[in-house]
């Protein structure tokens, strides 16, 4: 019997309500063409315009059915003007919530250059562009330890706790080395390899996270060893990002480098992203809730549409569900298309051969994939 995954959606603030519509809408069409499997959606408000209304960040049972999810798919957090007291953007702490109270321990970050997208790296093109960063989730500099100290009303001294674990090194590298070896190797050479970034000529921290990858790696023959400070990966990723297989790194510096990866591939738009776990996932667009461009169907749906296909691949591995992996990849190459015809895009990929297109708007480049999954 078809296996029936149930999905709570969280839109969420700004573009998030432009983008996942359309998400929602390519995997349904991907489920009917392919079969085999089915989707129970359970959609939430949530965020900082809900927050200005409710005085809520979300429904009071949205963590209970998180819960008893298959998977989250999120689309952005943040309002202006929405802030709670003591000055937390509101919708947050949803967002960081899940990622703790889930063990959402693994962020995923793909890093692949579609053609018919043009590189913002003159000489690089799609075929240099194929990487994952394995981003740490739930430990680094992002622990809730941290205090400030004030005497007489100012504001004299700050401190931020990084802390890095023994398991949470361990769990996140050996995540890297099994998504390296499900993987085809790096586009410069075809070789396994998954590379260490740290700063562990300094750090503490990161000499424990090199030390526990130096301990995993001897158990992946074929996987090729690789380390690179972070601040020398800065420039690398940019002059040789073909050298690139799957990026392992902690959280905070994770957390920079991938936001330069989205550079990489045609911006903010087609960035996509996963939080996994053990039990649980979460998937989301990198980018966030963009106010700048929201209610104008301006923005790119391609980050959400690929966070969507991300899901069903994981959906795919961790029950064995081919038809989930079939439906992966049937959006994949529908969004491909889309994008190597060369005709429909929204604002953000039209600069370089492509600045005199006129831009498509949202729905549009949803209506083009979905037409392209059904014709197919
Ligand atoms: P946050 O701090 O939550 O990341 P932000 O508004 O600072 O929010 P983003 O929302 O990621 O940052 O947006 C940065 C810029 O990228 C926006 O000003 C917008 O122009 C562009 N952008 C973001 N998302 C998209 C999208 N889906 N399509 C096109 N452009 C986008």
């Amino acid at each position: 019997m078809a296996r029936t995954y149930k999905i709570v959606v969280f839109p969420g603030d700004g573009v998030g309500v432009e983008v996942v519509p359309e998400t929602v809408r390519v995997l349904r069409v991907a489920r009917d063409v392919v079969t085999g499997f089915d989707f129970d959606f359970v959609e939430y408000p949530c965020g900082g315009k809900y927050y200005l209304e409710t005085g809520k960040e979300w429904p009071d049972e949205a963590w209970e059915t998180c819960r008893s999810s298959d998977a989250v798919l999120f689309g952005a957090i943040g309002w202006p003007g929405a802030v709670k007291p003591g000055g937390v953007l509101a919708g947050v702490d949803i967002l960081l919530g899940l990622r703790f109270g889930l063990d959402l321990y693994a962020n995923l970050r793909p890093a692949k250059l579609f053609g018919g997208i043009e590189s913002r790296i003159l000489g690089k093109s799609s075929k240099d562009v194929d990487f994952v960063v394995v981003r740490e989730n739930t430990e680094g500099l992002y622990v809730p330890i941290r205090g400030m100290l004030s005497r007489g009303g100012a504001d004299e001294l700050a401190v931020d706790v990084r802390v890095i674990t023994r398991k949470g090194a361990e769990r996140i590298i050996r995540y890297a080395f099994d998504l390296c070896m499900r993987r085809n190797g790096a586009p410069s050479d075809g070789k396994r390899r998954v590379s260490c970034v740290d700063k562990s000529n300094v750090l503490d921290g990161c000499r424990l996270f090199r030390r526990i990858y130096d301990e995993i790696v001897q158990s992946y023959g074929g996987v090729e060893r690789d380390y690179v400070y972070v601040d020398a990966m800065t420039q690398w990723m940019i002059r040789a990002p073909e050298h690139y297989d799957v990026v392992v790194t902690s959280n905070f510096q994770g957390d920079i480098i991938s936001d330069l990866s989205a550079v990489l591939i045609g911006g903010m738009g087609v960035a996509p992203s996963a939080n996994v776990g053990e039990r649980y996932g979460l998937f989301e667009p990198v980018h966030g809730s963009a106010p700048d461009i929201a209610g104008q169907q301006k923005a790119n749906p391609i980050g959400s549409i690929i966070s969507g296909k991300m899901m069903l691949e994981w959906l795919a591995l961790k029950h064995g569900d081919k038809a989930c992996e079939k439906a992966a990849l049937r959006i994949e190459e529908a969004v491909s298309k889309v994008l190597s015809e060369e005709k429909v895009r929204t604002i953000d990929l039209c600069y370089g051969k492509y600045a005199g297109l006129a831009p498509s708007k949202t729905s549009e480049v949803g209506e083009s994939i979905v037409r392209k999954i059904e014709k197919h």
